[in-house]
């Protein structure tokens, strides 16, 4: 019978590096959406007011100052 090996300590990260990378994915989709949403003026939709346009009603659903 060997002697028992000494317990090591493994360092585990707390969340997995794919968890992190899919949640920092999803922060930035939705922050690019609440600034579509809220305060696209045309500066990101190269093709005019389209964006602005589509976000329009949610835009005034939300109570954000348009026009
Ligand atoms: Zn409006």
């Amino acid at each position: 019978m060997s002697a028992p090996t000494p317990a090591r300590s493994v360092a585990v990260p707390a969340i997995s590096p794919r968890l992190l990378a899919v949640a920092l994915l999803a922060v930035g989709l939705l922050l690019m959406l609440a600034y579509l949403v809220a305060f696209d003026q045309g500066a990101v939709s190269q093709s005019g007011m389209y964006l602005h346009e589509l976000m329009h009603d949610g835009r005034h659903l939300l109570g954000v100052p348009c026009h």
